[in-house]
C-alpha cells in the first residue's frame, strides 16, 4: 500500500495537529502551523490531494478566494495582524498556503521568511509563547463559530 502524504494524513485525521482544524469549508480547512510556534501562523490546505491552484475545480477556485478572504480577515479582526505574507510552494506535495504574520521582531522581505520561521522554531518553543499560540487558536475558533 502506498503511504499517504502528510497533507492527506492531516485531512483524514490520522496525523493530529495542535489545535485541530480552526475552520473549514467544503473543500478547504485551516490550522495553526504545527511545527512553528508563531502565534496566528495559519496554513490553509485543500481536502483533496493536489499541488497547484490550476488543479482546482471551478467550485474549488471560487470557494478558495472566499476562504482565503475569511481567514485573512479573521487574522486582522481577531488577532490584530496588520501584515501577512502568503506563500505556496507547488513542489511541496499537498496543496497548502502559508499565511505568515509579520511581527516587529521579524526581518522584512520574502528572502527573510525562512529565517524568521527557523528563528521561531529554534527559539520560541517556550511555555509562555505556546500559551499565546493556543490562545490565538481559541480566539479564531470562537470567531468562526460566530
Ligand atoms: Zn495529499
Amino acid at each position: 500500500m502506498i503511504k499517504k502524504c502528510d497533507g492527506c494524513q492531516i485531512q483524514d485525521g490520522s496525523l493530529k495537529v495542535n489545535g485541530g482544524f480552526i475552520y473549514e469549508s467544503k473543500h478547504f480547512n485551516v490550522v495553526q502551523d504545527f511545527m512553528i510556534p508563531i502565534p496566528g501562523f495559519m496554513i490553509i490546505a485543500s481536502k483533496r490531494h493536489m499541488r497547484s491552484v490550476d488543479e482546482f475545480t471551478e467550485e474549488e477556485h471560487k470557494e478558495f478566494s472566499t476562504f482565503l478572504y475569511e481567514v485573512r480577515k479573521a487574522m486582522r479582526d481577531v488577532l490584530d495582524i496588520q501584515n501577512v505574507y502568503l506563500i505556496q510552494e507547488e513542489d511541496s506535495g499537498h496543496f497548502h498556503m502559508w499565511l505568515l504574520p509579520m511581527y516587529d521582531w521579524m526581518k522584512k522581505g520574502i528572502a527573510n521568511a525562512r529565517k524568521n520561521i527557523n528563528y521561531a522554531r529554534d527559539n520560541m518553543n517556550t511555555e509562555e509563547n505556546m500559551k499565546e499560540v493556543n490562545k490565538c487558536i481559541q480566539k479564531l475558533k470562537e470567531y468562526f463559530i460566530g
